[in-house]
């Protein structure tokens, strides 16, 4: 008799957007074959099912798929799913934005046909004339997952340093003029092997959009196919590209991206950000038109006898139809309401003990954490279940230094591996061991700046007592409106440690 196999499906949803019956059926799959009965928000603007049966994968695959959404790329050595800022607007660039991201996913989405043959009907999709079976990533695919993220300059709300692949719209006029290309970041590290790092992506070129989306596109699909031929195929702890690059130089990578290319690249420019913060609350999205940005605990859509989350979400998807758009902090965004609905929409958040996030503290607001345990068979400390026991302590505290107001990231994971973007958070708590975690502290709410260990193997129990004294010190010696990231790095941790 074969064991029951509870399996997790991730979706892939280029800048996390869906349509309200693309929603509800996820929805009803999480009731249907999931064993918790609920869904989580991804940092890759996605949807997890946990908890499937082996014997109901194929029908769940098969339901999205029905509803036009794959889970092809959503994880694996390929490009995953691309992520883009999810706010909405009528200013041209966002549809400027929504087309590249389009058409860049469809560049580096696998084009092999065994997965419609396994999971959706049976048959093998025919390739067009001239399509070999698998054109960019051939017979062994990357060396590891590839992530890729598209953000308007200023606008840092999904830590695109953290990513493979970067692009940076630059905005002009209300149109996009081109991209700064980054490449190289990465979160994860190996908590065991002092070789494995964090690190940020850095700036590679610029590519003018005026001209070509194309060129954009062959610039992306050139870079990876560069980590496809020279990654790290020995030890998948160093197959990341950001390893490439380092152990080869930036200089190297450029030459081979213009060898590829035949053409010379454009230095990058100069870029500028203004915010990290993931556009929750309402806000204006055209003329008699808003879209509310919700905090979503963990990313984690569910019921409980306090905070009736999703049915709340589905009553309002099913009877007000707007957009759902996924963000990179695994909060969502309903967007498309007409201004008028706004009272019958915040009644029924209202009436499930969904919180508006103005209702919520600013530092709650800025947390994030990862699945771990009980379904992630890497960790080794809790995370979605730990966090919201910690968060009444940093809410008190943060109270009472006055720093209610600011913009100050907390993110904690159940291992090294960073799932939760933890190395840029301003304070980070990671899991080490069961119940101990080791702190990172300095980081960026901009996303511009890794944190540095401050201490190692801390009880759950002491983490905010722990890094009360740096907060202390923060509030008595930042200079004028510094923010934590910037004090910490001034004030150094050597400094401050003795
Ligand atoms: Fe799992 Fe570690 Fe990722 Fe958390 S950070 S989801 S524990 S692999």
């Amino acid at each position: 008799k074969e064991r029951h196999y509870s399996m997790m499906i991730r979706a892939r949803i280029p800048g996390g957007v869906l349509f309200p019956d693309q929603y509800l059926v996820f929805d009803r799959l999480a009731d249907e074959y999931t064993e918790y009965k609920n869904m989580r928000i991804t940092t890759r603007q996605t949807l997890q099912l946990h908890g499937i049966l082996k014997r109901n994968l194929k029908t769940t695959i098969k339901t999205l798929n029905e509803a036009l959404v794959t889970t092809l790329g959503a994880c694996g050595d390929s490009g995953r799913n691309t992520i883009c800022c999810a706010a909405p607007g009528d200013e041209p660039f966002r549809d400027e934005m929504r087309h590249d991201l389009l058409a860049l996913a469809d560049r580096l989405s696998a084009k092999t046909n065994a997965y419609h043959e396994i999971w959706v009907d049976g048959k093998p999709v025919e390739l067009g004339e001239g399509e070999t079976e698998e054109p960019l990533y051939g017979e062994v695919y990357l060396p590891r997952k590839f992530k890729v993220a598209i953000v308007p300059e200023g606008d840092n709300c999904l830590d695109v340093y953290d990513n493979d692949l970067g692009l940076v719209a630059h905005i002009e006029g209300g149109h996009i003029v081109g991209y700064t290309v980054l490449v190289g970041g990465g979160m994860g590290r190996t908590a065991i092997d002092q070789d494995t790092y964090p690190r940020l992506s850095s700036p590679l070129c610029y590519v003018a959009r005026d001209e070509a989306v194309e060129m954009i596109l062959d610039t992306c699909v050139a870079i990876v196919t560069i980590e496809r031929d020279f990654g790290d195929r020995s030890n998948r702890r160093f197959g990341r590209m950001k390893y490439l690059i380092d152990r080869r130089g930036m200089e190297w990578f450029r030459e081979e991206v213009e060898t590829r290319l035949g053409r010379k690249l454009v230095p990058p420019r100069q870029l500028e950000w203004l915010s990290g913060n993931d556009h929750l609350g309402w806000h204006v999205e055209r003329e008699g038109i808003s879209y509310l940005g919700l905090f979503i605990p963990y990313g984690r859509i569910k019921d409980t006898e306090t905070m009736r989350l999703k049915s709340a979400l589905r009553d309002i998807v099913h009877e007000f139809r707007p957009m759902i758009r996924f963000t990179s902090q695994q909060n969502v965004i309903l967007s498309g309401i007409a201004n008028e609905l706004r009272p019958a929409i915040e009644a029924r958040l209202r009436e499930s003990g969904v919180p508006l996030p103005d209702e919520l503290s600013h530092v709650r607001q800025n947390t994030m954490a990862c699945v771990s345990l009980p379904t992630c068979g890497l960790a080794v400390a809790e995370s979605e279940r730990a966090l919201p026991d910690l968060m009444p302590q940093f809410e008190q505290l943060f109270d009472e230094l006055g720093l209610t107001d600011e913009d100050i990231t907390i993110r904690m994971t159940g291992c090294s591996n960073g799932c939760a973007r933890p190395y840029n958070a301003n304070i980070a708590f990671i899991g080490r061991a069961p119940g101990k975690y080791d702190i990172f502290l300095g980081g960026s709410s901009l996303g511009i700046a890794l944190n540095e260990r401050f201490q190692e193997t801390v009880p759950f129990e002491q983490l905010a007592h722990s890094v009360r004294p740096v907060l202390e010190s923060f509030v008595q010696k930042r200079e004028g409106s510094e923010d934590f990231g910037t004090y910490w790095r001034r004030a150094g941790v050597l400094k401050y440690c003795h």
